[in-house]
């Protein structure tokens, strides 16, 4: 359970707790009496095993100065041996009906000597896993806390007395072992404060850090000072006219690139609102300054994509761009160190040894969640002598009041509408009625000379590279066989990258019709004339990721389809997939998502990490908000936390540490 250390067992949290504090006295116990704890010695007791069912039994008969009642356990033998005759117990369980009347049936027992902690009190429930039982988990952490007399407190007393909290010793052990309700309260205010305060001081101190970093060059747009100029001329080499939140967007990091703080600045925009457009325009700025940029993308394809896409665009400011990628290795990597390239477009193949920039002054990351903070931050050491600027793009939409509340650290550009002349998707919930339709659909759409894509996703976690081939193939097969006309082709793990580069290309440029992939295409894969995505076991996908496969069709003119199909029965599935279907805006889909399965279900490596809260409750939004109070407060007169070792001990965020 990754349980350790004393320390580690002391944060494993209860689920939630149950209130045995209740006796009843024998007498009161009635056959309609539900669950009930009880004090009583065990008058007589006898183990058996029943000839028929070979089901052991336990039979015994309870007594307190009230009167009796009959107990039973079964198929607990070992317990048979443990029981003693005449000896006093606490025992909780459910009372069952046998002609009339109470039994206590299987109840949880121990003996009463020492103060009960299964019951006669306000228990813990912990997250049990097979082998580790709530009660054994329970033995321990009262072992552990009886040994720690003195657990020194992390919360300066300033603080304490401020938010009214009570001291650690105390918040540990009410949260395991509460005296009372409001005790449960007070101790999950008190750890949940201690929680956020860390989130919020790592956050706090890498801002700081990143703010003292040696001044980043400059980027004057001297004569132009909102950039204007550089937008309109920028904008007038694009295909297209800028939507006015592109605009923003481009102005928002204009000016931070004119700050001698590096920029630090996430760009939010939903599947096709056209970030690299506004990618684009940060690069050329930067390369007009006398500096170099670098893009960095999740996969080959997307990497080869925003190349093919932006080379030609960039050449029409003079600008040299190469592409590097594990398949595309460079002759000369000289040319990135002598500034003969301006901008590098690759993959993580952008953070080995030999890449060496002359003048790296900004740094893009696509879909930023997929890169670990390790990756990110090689390549932002790429630049010598200075803290690139640093902007991410996501599609992952993020509830607000998380953004408001904890990632303040970020700036926020926000593409709020989608380009101009597009027509809403229309997605459908593929069932055995409306296969037929579906079937017509695609027909009229291939012949119209439109692309579709087909989404196997795997069905078992565990297939391997052999049998995903296998299940692509024979999805292909019967595709094959029910579009006879169409061009169809498949991708999937073992294809070599240059293969899928040329069917990527073949789907984009109408050389085929038909593309089976299993989720290669999930990010970033833009091919305009694709009309529809037939998304099968769409149950294996959360919320957010059919979102951004949906986001792979509607990106022209057309009127474009996302078509889901599942096997599944479930209604909970089907409920869920319904609301896929009405829903549209990205960011509703990500909060039903929170809802279902908790941050971890579509945060990326950083974000999870950061939100991977024990016991703080992320909509709190009063203690989001004094916590960051409390934590600017301790700041300001203590800027290095050397007062508060305890605390600065347990910062231990990735980004913190990795800059120490
Ligand atoms: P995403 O935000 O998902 O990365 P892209 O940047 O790939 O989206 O843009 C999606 C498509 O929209 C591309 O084909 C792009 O050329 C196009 N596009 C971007 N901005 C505009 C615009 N202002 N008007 C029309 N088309 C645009
Ligand atoms: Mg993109």
């Amino acid at each position: 359970m990754g349980l350790i250390t004393v320390g580690d067992l002391l944060s494993y949290y209860p689920r939630t707790w149950e209130d045995l504090t209740q006796i009843t006295p024998l007498q009161g116990v009635r056959a309609a009496s539900g669950k009930v704890t009880v004090r009583a010695r065990l008058k007589s007791f006898s183990g058996f095993r029943t000839s028929r069912r070979r089901m052991f039994l336990i039979n015994g008969l309870l007594e307190d100065d009230t009167g009796t009642l009959k107990v039973v356990w079964f198929n607990q033998p070992y317990l048979a041996q443990n029981l003693k005759k005449g000896a006093e117990y606490y025992l909780s369980g459910p009372v069952k009906d046998q002609d009339g009347r109470p039994v206590l049936t299987n109840p949880g027992v121990e003996p009463a000597e020492r103060t009960p902690i299964h019951s006669g009190r306000i228990i813990p429930i912990y997250p049990a896993t097979a082998g580790i039982s709530t009660r054994m988990l329970r033995r321990w952490l009262k072992d552990s806390i009886a040994t720690i007399r003195e657990l020194p407190d992390t919360l300066p007393d300033e603080i304490k007395k401020n938010y009214r909290l009570i001291d650690r010793a105390h918040a540990v052990e009410n949260i395991h072992f509460p005296h009372s309700t409001p005790a449960i309260d007070a101790a999950r205010r008190r750890l949940g404060f201690e929680e956020l305060l860390l989130v919020h001081l790592g956050l706090l101190l890498a801002k700081r850090q990143w703010e003292e970093l040696p001044g980043s060059a400059i980027l004057s747009f001297q004569g132009d000072p909102f950039g204007a100029t550089f937008i309109k001329d920028f904008g007038s080499k694009l295909g297209f006219k800028l939507t006015p939140t592109q605009k923003t967007a481009i102005k928002e990091i204009l000016g931070d690139m004119a700050k001698s703080i590096p920029m630090n600045r996430l760009l939010l925009g939903d599947v096709g609102s056209g970030k690299t457009a506004v990618a684009a325009a940060a690069l050329v700025a930067t390369v007009k300054a006398g500096r170099q940029s670098a893009l960095m993308a999740p996969t080959e394809v997307l990497a080869t994509q925003h190349y093919h896409n932006l080379q030609p665009l960039l050449a029409k400011f003079g600008i040299r761009t190469t592409l590097l990628t594990g398949s595309t290795k460079l002759h000369d990597y000289s040319e990135i160190e002598n500034g003969s390239i301006d901008v590098v477009i690759g993959t993580h193949a952008l953070i080995q040894k030999q890449v060496v920039f002359k003048n790296l002054n900004i740094v893009i990351v696509d879909e930023q969640h997929r890169f670990g903070v390790r990756q990110r931050e090689k390549l932002k050491n790429k630049a010598l002598d200075i803290t690139p600027h640093y902007l991410s793009l996501s599609a992952t939409p993020i509830p607000r009041t998380l953004f408001l509340g904890l990632l303040h650290n970020l700036d926020i550009s926000e593409l709020t509408a989608v380009p101009a002349g597009r027509l809403p998707i229309i997605t459908r919930l593929v069932t055995e009625r409306n296969r037929d339709t579906a079937y017509k659909l695609i027909e009229r759409e291939i012949a119209d000379k439109h692309a579709v894509f087909v989404i196997t996703p795997l069905i078992d976690e565990v297939l391997d590279d052999e049998q995903e081939r296998a299940s692509i193939a024979s999805e292909l097969r019967s595709l094959k066989h029910l579009f006879s006309k169409a061009r169809t082709s498949s991708i999937h793990g073992r294809v070599a990258p240059e293969e899928k580069l040329k069917l990527m290309a073949a789907i984009k440029n109408g050389g085929l019709d038909i593309l089976v992939a299993t989720s290669v295409i999930e990010v970033g894969i833009d091919v305009p004339r694709a009309t529809i995505i037939w998304i099968k076991n769409a149950d294996r996908f959360g919320l957010a990721q059919l979102h951004q496969l949906r986001g792979r069709v509607g990106r022209s003119g057309l009127q474009s389809y996302c078509l889901i199909e599942t096997a599944l029965e479930d209604e909970t599935d089907i409920e869920r997939l319904t609301s896929f279907v009405k829903i549209t805006d990205g960011s509703k889909l990500a909060e039903i998502d929170l809802g279902l399965r908790g941050p971890g279900a579509f945060f990326g490596s950083e974000q999870s990490g950061l939100l991977k809260l024990k016991i703080a409750n992320l909509t709190d939004k009063r203690l989001i908000t004094e916590t960051r109070a409390a934590a600017e407060q301790i700041l300001r007169t203590d800027p290095t936390l050397v007062h508060h070792p305890e605390l600065k001990s347990k910062l231990q965020f990735d980004y913190v540490t990795h800059e120490e």
